[in-house]
Formats: C-alpha cells, structure tokens, sequence
C-alpha cells in the first residue's frame, strides 16, 4: 500500500518510469544525512566488499574491479553506487549484465529483472581513470592523492567514492578484501590482516583483509616508499610503516612503536580490542594535516611529528576511535561527538597514565574556556571537526564519569563497546545505556554538558 501510494506521489511529482512496475522500487540515491547531502544510497545493504585494484603512479591511474555482495531491503528496481570520477565499462549484478549511467558523483545500476527484498546479489564493477581528490573539506584535503612515490586514499566523512564505487554513508559497514597491485619495491598498505605477496612483471600486489564490519570512510589505500614493519601483537599482525622520506628512528617512528602498549591501556579501560590487526602509517605528504582512524590501522599526517617530535597523544587519539567510532559507528554524522569526544577523552586518560596531567586536571582546565553556546551534538555541516565536538564532548565524557564514579563509569564505557560493537549508534542510544548500566536518570545530565547553552554546574 505504501508503495503504490509511493508510486502514485512520484508519478504526480516527477514521472513514474517502467521499473516502478509491481512495486519495486528504485533504491534512493543517498543516505538522507544532511551533512553529506549525495553520499550513501538506500535499497540494499552491503555486506562485502571484494576490490582487486592497480595503480601505476608513473600515469597516476588506476584500474579496478569491485565485486560487492549486497543484500536488497525493499523490492529493487534499480540502485546507486557512490563513484566520483573514473570510467566504468561493465557492470553485471550476478552473472548477467545490468544496464548502468553516471550522474554526478553516483553510478546507477539497473539490473535485467527487480531484485526482491531480502534477496542477496552481487554486483561487479570494472573501472579505470585518474582517481581525484577531495578539496575543501572541513577536514582538509582528502579522497585519492596522488603523492610524490604513489597515492594516499583516506579522508572524513567521505574518501572511499574516489577509488572503489561503494555505499559510502557509515550506516552501511561491510567487510573488505583488497588485492592492489604496484611496481615492485612500492608498499601498497590498507586495513585489516595482511595476505600473501605475489609478483609478476614488475608488479607485486599485496592483499589485505577486514574481516569486522568498516564504514566507507576508513577504509585507507597507501602506496609508496615506507619502511614497513610486520609483527605480532596481542597474538595478532601488527603492521606499521612509516615513509621512508621521514627519519628511521625518528618521532614518528617512536611513536607508532608505542601502539601496542598504547592499545593495551585504552583495552584496559574501553574492553576487548575490537579488531583482529594492529598497526599504524604516518604518511610525508603535508596536505594531509590530520590524522585519521582508518580501521585497524592509522593513518598520521606529517605535522603531528613536527621537528621530529614524538606525539604519542595523537596515537592515543586514533586508537580509542578503533573502539569508539570504528567499532561502535555513528548512524549520521551529526552525532560526531560519540567518536570525538571519546577519542579527546582518551587522551586525557593516556596523558594522566603517561605521568602528565591528570584527566580531572585537563577537565578544569578545559571548562574555564569552553564556549557553551555550541553544542557537541547537531553541531552543523561546517563545524563538525569544531572544538565543541572534541573537547566540549570530552567534558562531557568527563562530568558523567564524576556523576556515576568510576566503577559505573567504565562499566557503562565496557558495555557500550561490547553492545554495539560493529554496528551503529546513537547519542540517544548512549543515553539509554547510560541510564540503564548506572540504574539512575542521566539524560539532564547529558543534555547540559553537550547541547545546554550555558556553562553546567560542575559535578
Ligand atoms: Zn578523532
């Protein structure tokens, strides 16, 4: 009945076309996330990603194949893939080919016949062209770069459509295969658990596996001259590289060695390290000034080792996100403050166990210079990397751990991360867990520390 009346509404509004016939639907063209209006699509949900890619940095071009396995959630006449550039030759959903037209950043896919509800289907996709980056994000520069000895592919809230067409909204995490090939004596590092090497010709691919469930935005592709380092931790690969052009035994180098020891404290506090692999990338190319939480295995851009200084901060940072915001995603990126806030919150904790100052101490210190009349959740498209996000999340983060004590506190922390690990949540979600694990009403707590319009009474 919905989807008659659906139809009815289109066909009033902008045409009803063949493939609305019977009832299925075309699958919508985004996620419906204000702060990424184009991003995502809806109709089906992805469960894997299978990309065997090859990238020759000498023309800066990149061939690929995608091989996604996805299942339809409504009767699908058609579905949206997110893909900004590049050129697509075939696509087939299961063995038949479909038709396919790009508009904009979006591939549309019309398979031979609708797919049901709850069917499951792959859809495969060949594609080739010079990958383009992301300029003028708030974030800084993103999507493909083509750097001086290969490519950096990373960046938030989006990146992935650059290099692989794909749901790219992080309400949709799927698994991840990559096989990317480079010329020999080039790394090719990504998420997850590394595969066996092979070469041929002057080429080696190297393989890389995510079992866990990963939003779009990080997943990373890193290509170029690295000092590679393959080890074990925890029982599990560890793998951090860092660029050959930056110092051996430098501050970046220290500090990417201090992961595991690192990881080990922030599992102390937040439960069980959510993934099977560890590891690390501090990348030299300066346009890259942040640093990102890429699944399992981080990418540092150069400006955090400055001068050559270790920052052990900054890896503090990147791996809390593994638990909050790689394993327990945001459903929309107006919730932001649940993966920075936490994250900010980590280093206060890792700073007080390093032998600085104390969480307490970073939490006064932060709150005299607060602006309150920015809230942490619903904080806008433009000011989603702002300081109300990261710190004004943080005293947030800090305020319910003074209000429940400790033990609560980071039971409630274990909890979350245990609950919702690989899936996706909300600061309602937090809020219910909250109140449940503390058996008290903290709803006006949170209310005053991320959104109240004024400085809240310490606790
Ligand atoms: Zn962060």
């Amino acid at each position: 009945m919905a989807t008659a009346l659906t139809c009815f509404v289109a066909l009033v509004a902008a045409g009803c076309t063949g493939d609305d016939r019977d009832g299925f639907r075309p699958g919508a063209a985004d996620a419906g996330d204000p702060y990424v209006p184009g991003r995502g699509n809806g109709g089906y949900d992805v469960t894997h990603y299978g990309l065997d890619v090859r990238y020759d940095p000498s023309t800066d071009r990149l061939t690929g194949q995608a091989v996604i396995t996805a299942t339809a959630t409504q009767d699908l006449s058609r579905f949206n893939l997110d893909l900004v550039g590049l050129d697509v030759g075939t696509v087939r959903v299961g063995d038949a080919p479909a038709d396919h037209r790009r508009s904009d950043a979006e591939l549309v896919v019309t398979p031979r016949d609708g797919l049901s509800r709850g069917r499951q289907f792959t859809v495969t996709v060949g594609y080739t062209g010079v990958p383009t980056a992301v300029e003028g994000g708030s974030l800084g520069s993103g999507g493909f770069l083509h750097t001086a000895d290969g490519a950096v592919a990373l960046g938030q809230p989006d990146s992935a459509a650059t290099w692989f067409p794909v749901n790219d909204h992080p309400s949709d995490k799927a698994s991840y295969d990559l096989a990317v090939t480079v010329p020999d004596g080039l790394a090719a590092l990504s998420n997850g658990v590394p595969g066996p090497k092979s070469s041929a010709d002057g080429w080696t691919t190297w393989r890389w596996s995510e079992r866990a469930p990963m939003a779009s935005y990080l997943s990373t592709l890193v290509i170029g001259d690295y000092r590679v380092v393959t080890d074990t931790h925890a029982g599990r690969p560890m793998v951090t590289a860092v660029a050959a052009s930056l110092p051996a035994n430098g501050g970046a180098a220290s500090s990417l060695a201090r992961t595991g020891e690192i990881v080990d404290f922030l599992a102390s506090r937040f439960g069980p390290y959510p993934f099977d692999s560890y590891g690390g990338i501090v990348i030299a190319d300066d346009r890259v000034g942040y640093a990102l939480e890429t699944q399992s295995r981080p990418v540092y851009g150069p400006a955090f080792f400055a001068d050559d200084r270790p920052n052990a901060s900054v890896v503090a940072h990147e791996l809390a996100h593994q638990w909050f915001g790689d394993s327990v995603s945001l459903a929309r990126w107006g919730d932001i403050w649940l993966n920075e806030g936490f994250a900010s919150y980590a280093e206060w904790l890792w700073e007080e166990h390093d032998g600085g100052r104390t969480a307490q101490r970073n939490f006064e210190l932060q709150y005299a210079k607060t602006d309150w009349s920015q809230p942490s959740v619903e904080p806008g498209p433009d000011l989603m990397f702002g300081t109300a996000v990261y710190k004004r999340g943080a005293l947030a983060v800090h305020a319910l751990r003074r209000t429940v004590g400790d033990d609560t506190f980071f039971r409630i922390l274990r909890t979350w991360t245990a609950e919702r690990a690989g899936g996706n949540a909300t600061t309602a979600d937090l809020v219910a867990l909250a109140e449940r694990v503390a058996g008290r009403q903290l709803r006006p707590l949170f209310d005053a520390w991320l959104v109240g319009g004024s400085a809240p009474t310490l606790p």
